[in-house]
């Protein structure tokens, strides 16, 4: 039996010098702006595999009004969503994501986005994918006001 799961995330850009992306920390002449570390690909990720799991979504699970969520490691968030997806009985099968940024490039940070993401979640690498988009230089994401990700997660029973 096989079930599957749809997350997506958006962030606000603001001043900053690095956007954690995958868990991978990305130099840049801005940041993500939010309550946690504001990894927008890794809430897109925690989303999809709740969802896939009918588990609730990462807003119930850690909410922003919550002190200890504040500047939150979304690995760590991450970790906790798949430890919950794997107890109530699902296999992650693979992700496939979509990163939405006028910039920076991120092709040349795929693979160590990838290896990250494996990583956290104790998968090959091979059950992992990502592209990415410009915004073609119009709405939030183009005029860089914004950054988002969207991500499919697929299960099957243990
Ligand atoms: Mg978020």
């Amino acid at each position: 039996m096989f079930r599957i799961g749809l997350g997506h995330d958006t962030h606000r850009l603001g001043p900053g010098d690095t956007l954690v992306i995958g868990g991978v920390r990305i130099p840049h002449d801005r940041a993500a702006i939010g309550h946690s570390d504001a990894d927008v690909l890794l809430h897109a990720i925690t989303d999809a595999l709740l969802g896939a799991a009918a588990l609730g979504d990462i807003g119930q699970m850690f909410p922003d009004t919550a002190p200890e969520n504040r500047g939150r490691d979304s690995a760590d968030m991450l970790r906790r969503a798949a430890d919950a997806v794997a107890a109530a009985g699902w296999r992650l099968v693979n992700l496939d994501c979509v990163i939405f940024a006028q910039r920076p490039k991120i092709l040349p940070h795929r693979a160590a986005i990838r290896r990250r993401i494996a990583e956290t979640l104790g998968v090959d690498e091979a059950a992992v994918w990502l592209k990415a988009k410009t915004g073609e230089g119009v709405g939030p994401i183009g005029e860089e006001r914004a950054i988002a990700a969207e991500c499919v997660a697929l299960v099957e029973r243990a």
